[in-house]
């Protein structure tokens, strides 16, 4: 089974299919230091049919945990790169971390299309 930094018991309550893969990275120099590799409050993955209320209450704990993390930016970035569709992964819930992708894929379609523009040849 993939351990996540904040491996937790939390984790194991996840079903199988939507257990993040994070051993890619598992040695990553940034793992070494995360402060919630030991969750033992659960905080980072939703138990199953969470009511929002408690939902929202466990991801602000979680995120305050990240808040005095040594290695939220590298979490953060890896949790978007995978991408990582469940959990807070360096402050952010997954869906704040679709809405930062979004955001990226609409920045590189308009970086493209800017670059297009500048090749295109000047008539007269
Ligand atoms: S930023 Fe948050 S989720 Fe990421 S390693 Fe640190 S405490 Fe864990």
């Amino acid at each position: 089974m993939l351990q996540p930094p904040h491996s937790s018991l939390q984790v194991a309550a996840v079903p199988a299919q939507r257990v993040p893969v994070r051993d890619r990275d598992q040695d990553a120099p940034w793992h070494t230091e995360a402060v919630c590799r030991r969750d033992e409050a659960g905080l980072f993955f939703a138990p199953s049919k969470e009511p929002t209320a408690a939902r929202l209450s466990r991801e602000e704990a979680a995120k305050r945990v990240c808040a005095r993390c040594p290695v939220m930016v590298e979490c953060r970035e890896h949790a978007l790169l995978q991408p990582e569709p469940y959990g807070v992964w360096g402050g952010l819930t997954a869906a704040e971390r679709r809405v930062v992708l979004a955001r990226r894929r609409r920045r590189d379609i308009e970086l493209k299309k800017a670059a297009r523009v500048e090749r295109i040849p000047q008539a007269g």
